[in-house]
């Protein structure tokens, strides 16, 4: 959906330049946009060194999601799930699992424990969610802890168990920081089969023996790396060493290096290893572009031209810092824009308000930090621009893939100065 309006299309300069399968060309130049401001000054935020990430690597042409030739060889009904649970998935309409539901389904039935390199948008949720929910509904006594980076994505996996198990006698319930700590300590009054949250609030509910980790068999920390990149590491050390009868733990993680593979081991027991979507873990399926400012341009004006072309209807703009994302959402509004911001500084209402205004379409900008975007599962983000290059690649490719989800292409633009 795209609620700007034709004047403010006939307003930007450059707005019918063609923008894609060029390289190092800026989309939008324009020779007469007005030269307010300085180029990346107090219109453009701080610049940033390139040398953290060879600028070549932020150019490519998309190549064709592996999703497309995953064929799945069983459907739902072929598996052995109960017919509560299949009615569930009749549903909600999911009638053929995911590459990595069809690879782990069976193990995490069995058990086992877990390393599952995925990202979101591949159906991880439902992959350790399906499982649990078949041995719940089997009378296993299975309390299960899910430990997420963000409280987005802490409410995301919270409402899919909720859809999954709808009128089967099954409870969740999430503890997120930035919420009223009351409200948690009175939720953990009732028992859930499910609980949900981040690191620091589950353990400061830990910690009050509010939330007793000690009854939880199952563990379950999603998007790992994230949490380390955020300095969560001890905390999660706290959250293992409290889970005395832990018997079950499963892993993902969309990227896996060296130094994280001693702490990885030494929390998981025999794992079933699984490793999907590469296609989606690199962005090799997202057309990759940067946008060179010239020395005589303003930042900010290209980034307007740009936003001004047709086909920029659900951008998701990355500012490094919590201060530039409030003030390019102030230009972007002042400039005629429908915009909203998610940060860390924003209440939990408004972060979740920005994030549904932009999902349904309603805002054509979300700007946010790194962190506040991580985990966000919003299907058809069209473009994902990033006003300053990102620190580390790793982070680069997180950032991407918020683009060309479930089996789409996507367009990502990375300004260099
Ligand atoms: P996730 O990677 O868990 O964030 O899931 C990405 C999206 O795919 C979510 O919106 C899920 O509801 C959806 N999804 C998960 N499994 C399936 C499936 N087997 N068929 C259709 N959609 C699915």
């Amino acid at each position: 959906m795209n609620n700007r309006s034709s004047s403010q299309r006939s307003r930007r300069p450059g707005a019918s330049t063609a923008d894609s399968g060029q390289k190092n060309r800026r989309p939008g130049a324009s020779k007469n946009r007005p030269q307010s401001g300085g180029r990346g000054g107090a219109r453009g935020g701080k610049s940033r060194p390139v040398k953290a990430i060879d600028i070549k690597l932020l150019t490519k042409d998309a190549v064709p999601l592996q999703a497309e030739t995953y064929v799945p060889t069983q459907s739902f009904a072929d598996m052995p799930f109960s017919e509560r649970l299949q009615e569930t998935l009749r549903k909600k309409g999911y009638t053929h699992p995911t590459a990595i539901q069809s690879q782990t389904i069976e193990a995490l039935l069995d058990g086992r424990d877990m390393m599952g390199i995925a990202q979101t948008g591949t159906g991880k949720t439902a992959a350790f969610l399906l499982p649990l929910i078949e041995r719940m509904l089997n009378g296993e006594k299975l309390q299960t802890l899910v430990v997420v980076p963000t409280r987005e994505l802490a409410l995301q996996v919270n409402e899919e168990f909720k859809s999954l198990t709808k009128g089967l006698g099954l409870f969740s319930s999430c503890y997120i920081g930035g919420t009223n700590i009351n409200r948690d300590l009175q939720n953990l009054r009732r028992q859930s089969h499910l609980v949900v949250g981040t690191p620091g609030r589950l353990l400061d509910l830990a910690n009050r023996n509010a939330l007793r980790l000690a009854n939880f068999p199952v563990l379950i920390l999603d998007e790992f790396d994230r949490m380390l990149d955020m300095g969560f590491a001890p905390d999660v050390n706290r959250i293992t060493r409290l889970m005395e009868s832990r018997t079950q733990t499963l892993l993902f993680s969309a990227t896996v290096d060296k130094t994280q593979k001693k702490l990885i081991d030494g929390l998981l027991n025999n794992p079933v290893e699984v490793r999907v979507s590469e296609g989606e873990a690199t962005g090799d399926h997202i057309q990759q572009d940067i946008v060179r400012v010239g020395a005589s341009e303003n930042k900010f004006d290209v980034l307007l031209a740009m936003l001004a072309k047709a086909d920029f209807d659900k951008v998701l703009l990355f500012a490094e810092t919590k201060r530039t994302v409030d003030r390019m959402t102030k230009m972007l509004k002042k400039s005629g824009l429908q915009a909203e911001q998610i940060h860390g500084n924003k209440s939990q209402n408004a972060r979740q308000t920005a994030l549904t205004k932009f999902k349904d379409g309603k805002i054509q900008v979300l700007v946010a930090t790194d962190v506040a975007a991580r985990g966000i599962d919003v299907s058809d983000v069209t473009h994902v621009i990033n006003y300053q290059i990102p620190q580390t690649y790793d982070s680069y490719v997180h950032r991407i893939g918020r683009t060309g989800r479930a089996g789409k292409t996507g367009k990502a633009f990375t300004f260099v100065d």
